[in-house]
């Protein structure tokens, strides 16, 4: 640290677009630098650079730090038979799933919601035949009792007149 330190002090600033240019190429080798890809030469240049740039010497350490957190992590092994329960466990959620869809639910709410409509139309036009069918009894009901009317009337008649 204390190295680097040195040289970020001791390294002349570079003119600002050509830095720029020279940044994003070094940064674009992070990876190549990290896993020792770069030749020995291009390795120098680029350490050089880092340690010398603002811009690219914190992503570096940023960069650099974060997998070196990440290598130290110890390597996680799976349990006998791992991929086969979460598999498993997958394929059971995703039927349990399929019905719970809010997709599902929607088109549901919505069957539902016609049928009670179209039950409820169907109600209400039985409801009005039903009441057209008692008007009509009931007026026809009016005219065999006015016919009866008649009738008894005609035979009133034809017992006064007889
Ligand atoms: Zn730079």
């Amino acid at each position: 640290m204390a190295a680097t330190d040195r040289n970020f002090s001791g390294k002349p600033v570079l003119d600002e677009g050509v830095n720029k240019m020279n940044c994003a190429k070094f940064q674009n080798e992070f990876d190549d630098r990290l896993d020792g890809r770069l030749d020995p030469a291009r390795a120098l240049e680029f350490d050089a650079h880092t340690a010398g740039c603002p811009a690219c010497w914190p992503a570096w350490q940023a960069y650099r730090g974060m997998w070196e957190v990440v290598s130290r992590q110890p390597s996680v092994v799976p349990s006998f038979g791992f991929a086969q329960r979460t598999l498993r466990r997958l394929h059971e959620q995703a039927e349990r799933r399929f019905w719970q869809l809010p997709v599902f639910r929607w088109a549901t709410a919505m069957s539902l919601l016609i049928i009670v409509g179209v039950t409820g139309v169907m109600v209400c036009r039985q409801a009005e035949t039903s009441r057209r069918v008692a008007t009509y009894a009931a007026v026809q009901h009016d005219r065999l009792e006015d016919f009866d009317v008649i009738v008894s009337l005609d035979s009133l008649g034809g017992e006064t007149q007889l």
